[in-house]
């Protein structure tokens, strides 16, 4: 099984030293939120992880759910494991108070979920979908909705999911084909067939709130004719008591290639009885509320897999002994792999990647939290406008560097990470899922690209680039040669930024086959960008915690030398355009 210390000390650092967001601040909800608070919160948090989520990665990979005479049953251990989750609270870690949450910021909740992440994906997204639905209820369901279904929801009694796939039916979503049929009560009749709907079905709650994309009968075709519906699986009272059961059943469970311990599900819709929620054929616009929100936490998910395929390899790295070192003095005849340049490069590579991540996910949640909380409209909307702009870089970023770094931990441990024995190559199955789910990483390229660059209130990005560009041409001189490095990549993200936005205009399939490109050199200058607030911070209270901030200098070091400049590279790449690749024609 593989070890898992929770990044605690980093994650506090964070906290302490880098929630310098002034509109953040203003929010006065969360002005008890404190240190001490927090640090309580997340040494309780590390010990449930790596003491009661950790062993379950292995169990459900083992022993995955099974669908029996109708009914999912989960892997071994899933139900006390999820028993004494709903007990300590940690499913309301950050809802609002009036339906029983804690009420906690995102800055907080984002290191609960990329601890529940390390320690077991799979086990974390019977809680994931519910805080989506949760959400999205929140924002679009009537009061009537909110105060019969969130309490439930709240106290981990009832779970939710999201409900769009269809066999036909994926990216495209105007496709879709189940559909709602008025009632005279005003209640809806849903029939159709949902696939790969994640916790679709289990027996770890009393009730499952599915929230469904459905087309009424008298809806257009194509995405302006597609509304919400709120379908149980067993019927609510009034009372708010579960009843007889709603015509919602599970066909079967999706056997995958990883995070298996998740029961993905077949449902099949028979005349079930759902609530719209949100208005009449703006279904997709109620969903991406959640949609949105959810692709920060898979980001943050591939964030959290990486850093237990880091602390593994490591871990190995310091105990395997293989070949002579260059610069050896010993007589030993074999030293530590870590002792290899190569092998070291490559955990530096992961461990700048990874904080560096952390960083920019912290600034994001303020971010977040202004958008959703600050007082000020007008702050709200440019927060918003950053965090829309931000979103699709997050999720694919961190997703796909888990990618990177899941396999390149499974290339330290050599055969041994090939073979089951250490539980490496689990977390490169249970990472790969991560790019697809939630909207593909390429069609987060393109919504980058396309939708997000401009929107109503301008050039969005303008303001981004000018924003880091004013942060890295700070004064102190030793953050100066960072900022120097910096400049020439910011530089290149410029003009990138023109010639894409050209070709938005006149060449569409030129963008189309730069938008990856683009996103990945969005995302190592964000990353940077994160590191350059690290830095400043590391310098100025260098002699507090020396050991701490020469540590993070070193990785910063790193990445600006052999992480950032794939940028140039991206750009290179992309901006030769598409003909050849257009022009093609595959036999
Ligand atoms: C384990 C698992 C859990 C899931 N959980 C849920 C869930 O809870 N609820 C739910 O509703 N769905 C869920 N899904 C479905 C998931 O969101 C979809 O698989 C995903 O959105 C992609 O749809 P698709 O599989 O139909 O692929 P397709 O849409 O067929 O795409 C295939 C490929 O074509 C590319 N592509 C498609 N359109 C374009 C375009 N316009 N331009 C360029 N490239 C394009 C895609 O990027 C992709 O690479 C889950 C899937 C899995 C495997």
């Amino acid at each position: 099984m593989p070890i898992y210390i929770a990044p605690v000390e980093d994650m506090m650092f964070l906290f302490d030293k880098l929630r310098n967001n002034k509109n953040y601040n203003e929010i006065e909800k969360y002005k008890e939120v404190n240190s001490e608070l927090v640090k309580n919160i997340l040494d309780e948090a590390a010990k449930i992880n790596q003491n009661i989520i950790l062993p379950l990665a292995k169990s459900g990979d083992e022993n995955p759910p099974i669908l029996e005479n109708g009914v999912v049953r989960t892997s071994p251990g899933y139900k006390e494991a999820y028993k004494k989750f709903i007990e300590d609270g940690w499913i309301s870690l950050s809802c609002d108070p009036k339906y029983g949450g804690q009420g906690m910021p995102k800055t907080v909740s984002a290191f609960f979920d990329e601890m529940l992440s390390s320690a077991s994906l799979a086990f974390k997204l019977y809680s994931e979908l519910t805080i989506g639905a949760y959400n999205c209820i929140l924002r679009h369901a009537s009061d009537e909705i909110k105060d019969i279904y969130l309490p439930k929801m709240v106290e981990g009694k009832w779970s939710g999911t999201m409900c769009l796939t269809e066999s036909l039916c994926g990216t495209d979503l105007g496709l879709l084909k189940t559909k709602a049929e008025e009632q005279p009560d005003g209640t809806y009749k849903i029939s159709g067939q949902k696939i790969f709907i994640t916790s679709g079905d289990h027996d770890l709650t009393e009730n499952i709130i599915h929230l469904v994309l459905a087309r009424a009968t008298d809806s257009p075709k194509g995405t302006n004719g597609i509304s919400l519906f709120l379908v149980p699986k067993f019927i609510v009272k009034e009372d708010g008591n579960v009843s007889s059961r709603n015509g919602v059943s599970t066909g079967s469970i999706e056997n995958k290639m990883g995070i298996k311990g998740s029961a993905t599900c077949v449902l099949n819709f028979d005349e079930a009885t759902g609530y719209m929620i949100g208005p009449k054929n703006r279904g997709l616009n109620s969903m991406f509320t959640m949609m949105n929100l959810e692709r920060i936490v898979v980001g943050i998910q591939g964030l959290g897999i990486s850093e237990i395929a880091y602390q593994n390899s490591l871990s190995y790295a310091k105990e395997r002994k293989q070949g002579k070192a260059n610069y050896t003095k010993s007589e030993n005849e074999t030293d530590f792999i870590i002792d290899h340049a190569d092998i070291k490069k490559s955990l530096l590579n992961m461990k700048s990647i990874i904080e560096g991540e952390r960083a920019l996910c912290f600034w994001l949640s303020q971010q977040t939290e202004v958008s959703l909380n600050h007082k000020d409209e007008k702050v709200r909307q440019e927060a918003s406008d950053l965090v829309s702009l931000m979103t699709p870089v997050v999720k694919t970023m961190f997703t796909d560097m888990g990618m990177e770094i899941t396999s390149d931990a499974m290339q330290v441990h050599g055969g041994y990470g090939y073979t089951k024995d250490q539980g490496i190559e689990q977390l490169y199955r249970d990472n790969r899922i991560t790019p697809i789910y939630e909207g593909t990483n390429s069609i987060q390229a393109i919504d980058l690209v396309f939708r997000k660059l401009v929107n109503k209130n301008g050039n969005i990005i303008d303001r981004y680039l000018d924003m880091i560009k004013n942060d890295c041409n700070i004064g102190d001189e030793k953050i100066k040669p960072f900022g120097e490095d910096f400049n020439i990549y910011i530089e290149i993200l410029s003009n990138f930024t023109s010639w894409i936005k050209e070709k938005i205009q006149n060449s569409k399939d030129d963008a189309s086959a730069a938008c990856n490109d683009y996103l990945k050199a969005l995302g190592f200058v964000s990353i940077a960008h994160a590191w350059i607030k690290v830095l400043e911070v590391s310098f100025k209270d260098y002699d507090n915690n020396k050991d701490f901030y020469e540590d993070k200098i070193q990785t910063a070091k790193f990445y600006f030398k052999r992480v950032l400049p794939r940028v140039e590279n991206h750009f290179k790449s992309a901006t030769t355009g598409s003909d050849y690749i257009m022009n093609f024609k595959f036999k």
